[in-house]
């Protein structure tokens, strides 16, 4: 089937929902892919930040197939190792203590969501369910979570949306006066990735911690796109010097695989029950095999290694001609530039180099294991494209 088929069953028959760069990767070695006929690519968007450790990763393929060559699926209504190991790893990483699991980023979410009204009304009983969430934020595409999500331009065609979420500047003062009695929590990303790669102000983040600790207002940090090494640290909270009461997170975490988690620290250790929360394929032990293959390996050494890429690509971005500004953290970087950033990804794409955009930024996300060589060359393209 040539490429022009391929795009022809595809546009017949898959809903209209993606509007997909033309090319059909089929294979690859690290961040290093190629597409079915044959044309090689450095990858800087990692499957937007899923492939932690690119593509073809032995670690990680050992890990899934020994576990597919045990059992492929169990459901919860069983036990299985690498679920409670998994769980066991992240709680002692982070210092959590409990966690659930599921298959996305968005149903991390509604988890989170859920588990700050059970918080608030197993304690403080009915009505104080509002959460506040930024302006510009980016939490998921289900209805819950699109109503969490602070733009207007995603609160259209499907109300209505679910009531109690308020969208607040991203400052204290922004988040103080959205706050009220009936505010059960604060949910906040530590960069906003689909908003355009804005880190939040550092200050601003302890000021709202404390805030919430003092009124007992859950902070939820959502790591969906921050998380599991992406930026130089294990959870980006840690740049913050933060200790949120529940962290999500799903990307990067299986390596490639649907996984998702909500981390409970002290305060919503038991907000569940037997029965209050579930998923049929959250926790899935092939996925699980994977991700414990990945977490392993988010050791200090690694993130000092990222941290190291990151201020390489920081400086030599920094230099390219047109470029506006530079921010992220780790392998987390936005790039404005003088151009559209769709057009710039189109032009890299035709070079060789798969970018990312979040709204008018250029989006890099490689693997953490991309290699020097793949750096250079995706600094070469972006700086043919953008200067010329
Ligand atoms: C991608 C993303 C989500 C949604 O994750 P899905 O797996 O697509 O449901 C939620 N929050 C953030 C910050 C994200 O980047």
């Amino acid at each position: 089937m040539s490429f022009e088929e391929l795009q022809r069953e595809d546009k017949e028959y898959i809903s209209n929902t993606y509007n997909r760069f033309a090319v059909d990767l089929a294979r690859g070695e690290g961040a290093t892919l190629w597409s079915e006929e044959g044309k090689k690519y450095v990858d800087f968007g990692s499957g937007i930040a899923v492939n932690t450790f690119g593509v073809n990763d032995e670690v990680w393929k050992k890990a899934v197939t020994d576990q597919l060559n045990k059992i492929q699926h169990a459901s919860n209504l069983y036990y299985t190792r690498p679920q409670a190991h998994l769980a066991h790893l992240l709680c002692k990483k982070t210092g959590a203590k409990k966690v659930f699991f599921c298959n996305s980023g968005a149903e991390a979410n509604e988890c989170a969501i859920k588990a700050a009204r059970k918080y608030s009304f197993d304690k403080y009983g009915e009505g104080r369910f509002r959460i506040v969430t930024l302006k510009n934020s980016f939490h998921g595409r289900t209805i819950a979570t699109l109503s969490a999500t602070g733009q207007d331009a995603m609160h259209k065609y499907f109300m209505p949306f679910l009531e109690g979420f308020s969208y607040a500047d991203p400052t204290f003062e922004g988040v103080k006066k959205c706050c009220s009695e009936q505010t059960c929590a604060v949910m906040i990303e530590p960069i906003q990735g689909e908003g355009g790669v804005r880190p939040l102000d550092a200050e601003e983040v302890k000021k709202i911690e404390s805030f919430c600790k003092k009124h007992d207002i859950l902070l939820i940090v959502d790591e969906v796109q921050t998380g599991n090494g992406r930026t130089g640290k294990l959870y980006a909270y840690e740049h913050f010097g933060i200790s949120p009461d529940i962290v999500t997170t799903a990307k990067g975490l299986g390596g490639g695989l649907p996984l998702g988690a909500a981390i409970f620290f002290e305060k919503c250790r038991d907000v569940f029950g037997a029965g209050d929360h579930g998923s049929t394929f959250g926790g899935n032990p092939v996925a699980c095999a994977g991700a414990i293959s990945i977490l392993e390996r988010l050791d200090e050494k690694l993130m000092l290694e990222v941290q190291g890429k990151s201020a390489y690509l920081f400086t030599h971005l920094g230099r390219i001609k047109n470029v506006l500004s530079v921010t992220g953290m780790g392998l987390m970087i936005g790039l404005e530039t003088t151009k559209p950033s769709r057009e710039i990804a189109e032009k890299c794409l035709e070079r060789g180099l798969i970018v990312l955009t979040a709204k008018n930024k250029v989006r890099l996300l490689p693997p953490l294991n991309v290699k020097k060589d793949e750096i250079d060359f995706a600094l070469q393209i972006l700086n043919e494209v953008i200067s010329e």
